[in-house]
């Protein structure tokens, strides 16, 4: 399901030049394979410092998750700064917090440097409880990020209404870190700084084979090879059995988003007036937010399937009704879907499992502002850069035991668990996430 049919992004956004397919042998410094935001903010940083980039793309530009997703800007990890100094030592946990809650920073800043056009706008990221018990957890959550100076706030119940226009939330809190982009215009706008910087970039040019030969890299593609001393794999939910021990350290997960008609006026001034996006804390957690002509897009989990339809998308249709009982007359126009990487820890991984070859994955479902800042992770270590100045642990590739029956685990526990949601709801009770 690497399908653009449907997607709003791709409705809604100034299209790119066509991309040459790689069809001789080319010689790079560096070679990136994979043009989401990973791969092209590793190739525009590593670009703009000097060196000869070339990037290999499986498909066109945007048909992984960085064209498909909600666009949500979203600052740090899942897990709590304080949780990551208990898991990675007070410093390298503190640096690891510091480079995730600043990612949002590195995304405006290139879309402000590189004059992208992607309706980008920064009034905040609102995580809201579904239930009272999940409240304490998100203040905590609020008052660490607080206490090393980013600019958050807890929520009422009531002011999570007032900014949201539904009175389902009991409260929350605020991150003005974040913000949204219409994702794949964000993604075209990196592909041209990458031009401007003069990266060479391949489409439908899958790479079929990686070896080293004399110290160098040769990537063998359909019709074509590159010679590179580094290659950066930025392949996340879309690796292929090319890298085979990569792609099972992450389960790719599905996730499916509608859009609804744009909402006349009258709506549009009630449902998120301030422009904020929102995820909640359901066991299967939904997204959504408006896009720049007040269309309703709303994410959540969804089946495996090749092009989402009315018939596979009653999970969200049902989400729509239970937020906003005034969207039911307003129609759904799209339905598109993706896969999201999870690791077993939660964490995005970067790994540099032989000299001169390195990757970075699995983001977990934050991967606009992440994954554009492990780009540059990968780019400053390409450059040379000790991995103990990075900021941002390098750790060995771990494939998932078992990773086969995953997907078929991953599918079960997504049903289990939106039952569960549905029960709590249907009797009133709290769910357990935070
Ligand atoms: C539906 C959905 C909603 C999401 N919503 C959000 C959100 O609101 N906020 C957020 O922060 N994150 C969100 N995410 C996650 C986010 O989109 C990803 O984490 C991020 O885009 C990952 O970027 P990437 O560059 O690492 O990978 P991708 O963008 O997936 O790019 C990987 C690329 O590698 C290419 N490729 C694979 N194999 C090869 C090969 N052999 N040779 C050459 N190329 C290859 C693929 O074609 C693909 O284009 C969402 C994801 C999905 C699917």
């Amino acid at each position: 399901m690497a399908s653009t049919t449907g997607s709003l992004w791709m409705s809604s956004c100034a299209p790119l030049a066509p991309l040459p397919q790689l069809g001789t042998e080319a010689r790079a410094e560096i070679a990136v394979i994979g043009a989401g935001y990973t791969g092209l903010s590793a190739a525009l940083h590593a670009a703009s410092a000097g060196r000869d980039v070339l990037v290999l793309e499986a498909g066109e530009i945007g048909e992984g998750g960085s064209g498909l997703n909600g666009g949500q800007v979203i600052a740090g990890l899942k897990h709590d700064p304080d949780a990551l100094e208990r898991l990675y030592g007070e410093q390298a946990g503190a640096q690891l917090a510091a480079c995730a809650g600043s990612a949002p920073d590195l995304v405006f800043d290139l879309i402000k440097q590189y004059g992208i056009e992607c309706d980008a706008v920064r009034t905040g990221w609102l995580q809201l409880a579904v239930s009272e018990t999940q409240l304490p957890g998100l203040e905590r959550r609020a008052a660490q990020w607080r206490s090393r100076g980013a600019d958050v706030a807890v929520l009422s119940a009531r002011d999570a209404a007032e900014l949201t226009g539904t009175a389902r939330y009991c409260g929350g809190w605020i991150d003005r870190r974040g913000g949204t982009v219409q994702p794949l215009a964000y993604l075209r706008g990196l592909t041209r700084a990458c031009q401007g910087h003069g990266v060479r970039l391949f489409a439908r040019s899958p790479a079929r084979r990686l070896a080293r030969q004399g110290g160098i890299w040769r990537i063998d593609t359909e019709r074509g090879a590159v010679a590179a001393q580094t290659v950066i794999v930025a392949t996340d939910a879309y690796t292929d059995r090319v890298f085979d021990q990569l792609r099972r350290t992450v389960v790719a997960v599905p996730s499916i988003q509608v859009a609804s008609a744009p909402l006349p006026t009258e709506l549009r001034t009630r449902i998120l007036p301030h422009g904020q996006s929102v995820s909640d804390t359901q066991r299967i957690l939904r997204y959504f937010r408006l896009d720049a002509s007040g269309r309703f897009v709303l994410g959540t989990r969804g089946a495996y399937t090749d092009i989402p339809s009315p018939a596979n998308t009653p999970t969200h249709e049902r989400a729509l009704r239970e937020l906003y009982p005034e969207l039911a007359g307003v129609p759904i126009e799209y339905r598109w879907g993706g896969f999201v990487a999870m690791t077993r820890d939660g964490i995005p991984h970067l790994h540099e499992p032989e000299p001169g070859l390195l990757a970075g994955l699995g983001y977990n479902g934050r991967g606009v502002a992440m994954a554009t800042t492990l780009g540059r992770v990968l780019a400053r270590r390409a450059l040379g850069e000790p991995a103990e100045s990075l900021g941002f642990p390098l750790t060995p590739v771990r494939p998932i035991r078992l990773h086969g029956f995953s997907r078929m685990a991953a599918r079960a526990a997504i049903r289990y668990l939106q039952t569960r949601d549905a029960l709590d709801r249907s009797i009133g009770r709290a769910p357990g996430g935070g």
